[in-house]
């Protein structure tokens, strides 16, 4: 397997060869189409070759050099075979040196040669002849026969470019030495002679012949544009090809990175849920079990060791599971932060089962950190037929898990009761929708006494629906339901309104303060306080008389946003409630770091208030908070004797059955007035008050 370094590597070396490839390229192309790459023989030099006369007839043919130039002339009486009017010039041949003329790498030759004579009709026509070694091995020395012509004709009328493809094998001299096809190629390798005649053998006609050669240039390029582009051709085929292949080899490794990445877990064996989708489609139609696990202090974990910590904790522990698990057997995924899911075709017996829950609570030592450990709940469905889509299976699982309520159980098979319940839970949720769009729900209001006053000088609100099935289930279990399926904003929405709405309608004292519940999921919002001030603000209420409550169980994951959103609503000037006190975990510490104005005694210590114990924690309840100076209200006072008893250890507010059963804010009106005109009375009567009551308020 290449390694990720590895390919870059590579990629970077082939990027740096491709690039040198196109500027050598381009600096080849340049080279050979400038004057650089040409270079010239100059033949006519009398260094480079001895002049002879070509005539064989003893016929005034003579040759001579006039500075740079070759001058024949040739006196012509009478024509026949013999007569030869024309010059060479010999190269000679340097066998030690192994050097000899050739214009292998000539590409044409600059010919300046004007032919006059005095004859009628001379056309000026010459022959250049090109003498080369037929048998290259009779060098040095040679006969006639090992020459081979090569001739090209043109008018000798001044300045000519010839090229040498334009040569051609003389036919008579392959006819004369019986040349085959295959011999009678042009070589230019190894060069003897070259003449240049008057082209009529024999002259037509006798006079007087001149021919004037000015120049004679061999021109070649040292790199010949044919060669270079086959050469470039070829390096270019195996870049394009070399790229192809590494192209796909690149693109191919991508892939599976990516397909990696889209089904595993960031630098692990585990599924994603991508990779679990993908996956459990090999059990479809087929008995399964799944098992969901859910992680419950995630939460936590990144709240106070970070997320690092926290992914560490759970990819060690999921790759402790892995190791454990037949994977021929079974899929094992993360599906998110907080939750895994374990597809198994059989369900494992007992003993495998706790030892997987095992797996998942003995923790891990991380180090510079200490010993982590993970609370699981695990929730497990049995299902006959694998569906394709294993929402419904991971769902099941979910319920199981949220009916599992004492902290020792960790293992939940999805049952009948479960189903029941959560179809229930489904139930509820569309008549909670219904009731919010159909506007079935309105409030009823608690009133709260205070002793000291013998007033009724609060009341909380409590929603109810007019829904045919809502009404008769308890807000305490709807609430919860609308807090998990996010339609709680709604609900405390309308409550804040009407209430808002209500106390401008009443005729209530200014200082009666409504009590308004609110879900403590609002105060992880910080949207919250925001639009709460826009309609306390519109209603022209003042803000001191809301109360705003929050169960007392939700303290116990207070956060910074929760503190913040609390201290803002108290510096608007409502007051806030910690309602439910007693039934939470809240500690003395979160006390003072969370101030808020009041506690509520929990109705389920008022109603066990004979019980031996309780009463003392409720003494100690009252005690704390008035030693932050916080206001008690008791809930679900019923009876006249626990008014009595609470009254004794110092409590001033009473809220339950006792004073009135929820009803409207009218009729709290009324019950105030009554309670005025000594019509009612709930108080002790004054002498038999502790003292230490009065001493507290
Ligand atoms: P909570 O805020 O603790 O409200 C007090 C609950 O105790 C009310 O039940 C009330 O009817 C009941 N209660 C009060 N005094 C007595 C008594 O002497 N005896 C008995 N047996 N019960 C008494 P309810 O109305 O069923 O509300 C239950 C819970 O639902 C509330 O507990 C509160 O947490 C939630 N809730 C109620 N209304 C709202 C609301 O408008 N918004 C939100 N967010 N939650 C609400
Ligand atoms: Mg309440
Ligand atoms: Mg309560």
């Amino acid at each position: 397997m290449i390694s990720e370094l590895n390919r870059y590597q590579a990629f970077r070396i082939y990027q740096v060869i491709f690039v040198a490839i196109v500027i050598l390229t381009s600096a080849a192309l340049l080279f050979s189409y400038s004057s650089l790459n040409e270079y010239t023989v100059d033949i006519l030099n009398k260094d480079r070759a001895t002049l002879y006369t070509t005539d064989t007839s003893g016929h005034h043919v003579q040759a001579r050099r006039d500075n740079h130039r070759v001058i024949l002339t040739c006196n012509v009486s009478k024509t026949d075979q013999q007569v030869l009017c024309g010059f060479g010039l010999l190269f000679p041949l340097q066998p030690e040196q192994d050097q000899v003329m050739s214009f292998e790498h000539i590409d044409h030759l600059n010919i300046n040669a004007i032919a006059t004579s005095d004859a009628p009709e001379f056309n000026q026509r010459v022959r250049l002849v090109v003498k080369g070694l037929f048998h290259p091995d009779a060098w040095p020395t040679y006969q006639n026969a090992d020459i081979k012509f090569h001739a090209v004709r043109f008018r000798a009328t001044g300045e000519k470019n010839v090229p040498l493809e334009r040569f051609k094998v003389e036919t008579w001299w392959e006819d004369l030495y019986n040349i085959s096809y295959e011999e009678a190629s042009k070589d230019f390798s190894k060069i003897v002679s070259l003449e240049l005649y008057v082209n009529d053998i024999p002259i037509l006609h006798p006079g007087n012949y001149q021919i004037v050669v000015s120049q004679l240039d061999a021109k070649g390029y040292y790199l010949n544009s044919k060669d270079l582009n086959r050469l470039l051709a070829y390096i270019w085929q195996i870049t394009i090809g070399v790229f192809v292949v590494f192209y796909l080899w690149v693109k191919n490794n991508l892939l599976k990175k990516v397909r990696r990445q889209a089904h595993y877990e960031t630098g692990s064996d585990v599924l994603n849920y991508n990779g679990f989708l993908q996956e459990q489609v090999k059990f479809y139609g087929k008995p399964a079990t799944l098992y969901l696990i859910k992680i419950l202090n995630w939460q936590n974990l990144t709240k106070h060791f970070g997320p690092d910590v926290a992914y560490r904790l759970v990819k060690e522990t999921n790759e402790d599971v892995l190791k454990y698990l037949d994977h021929s057997q079974c899929i094992y995924a993360r599906l998110n932060n907080e939750e895994m899911a374990l597809l198994t075709s059989n369900r494992f017996d007992e003993i495998t089962e706790q030892h997987l829950a095992a797996h998942f609570l003995a923790g891990k030592d991380i180090h510079g950190i200490g010993h982590l450990r993970l609370e699981i709940k695990i929730g497990i469905t049995e299902e006959a037929h694998s569906n394709i889509d294993p929402s419904g299976s991971i769902n099941r699982a979910r319920h199981a898990i949220e009916s599992i309520r004492g902290s020792h159980q960790t293992l939940q098979l999805f049952n009948r009761e479960i189903h029941a319940a959560a179809e229930q839970s489904t139930a509820i949720e569309s008549y909670i929708r219904d009731s919010l769009t159909d506007q079935l729900f309105y409030l009823v209001f608690m009133p709260i006494f205070d002793i000291r006053k013998n007033r009724i000088t609060g009341a909380e609100a409590l929603i109810r629906s007019r829904h045919t099935h809502l009404k008769e289930i308890s807000p305490e279990i709807y609430i919860p339901i609308a807090e998990k399926t996010g339609l709680i904003r709604e609900i405390d929405f309308f409550v804040i309104e009407q209430c808002l709405i209500l106390l401008n309608q009443t005729r209530l004292p200014d200082d009666f303060v409504l009590s308004i519940n609110i879900s403590a999921k609002e105060l992880l919002d910080s949207s919250f306080t925001e639009l709460f001030q826009s309609r306390l603000t519109a209603s022209g209420i003042a803000a001191n008389r809301i109360c705003l409550e929050i169960t007392e169980t939700f303290f116990v994951d207070i956060n910074q946003q929760c503190a913040e959103t609390i201290n803002k609503l108290r510096q608007m000037g409502c007051k806030v409630s910690l309602d439910d006190f007693g039934t939470g975990y809240t500690s003395f510490n979160q006390l003072v770091k969370i101030m808020v104005d009041e506690i509520k005694i929990d109705r389920s210590f008022v109603s066990r208030i004979y019980e031996s114990g309780n009463l003392t924690i409720i003494e100690s309840m009252i005690t704390i908070a008035h030693a932050y100076g916080y206001q008690v209200v008791a809930e679900g006072v019923e009876h006249q004797e626990q008014l009595e008893i609470l009254h004794q250890k110092g409590c001033r507010f009473y809220q339950g059955y006792l004073i009135s059963k929820p009803v409207s804010l009218e009729e709290i009106y009324y019950l105030d007035q009554r309670l005025c005109t000594e019509v009612i009375s709930f108080a002790q009567e004054e002498e038999q008050r502790q003292p230490y009551a009065e001493a507290i308020d």
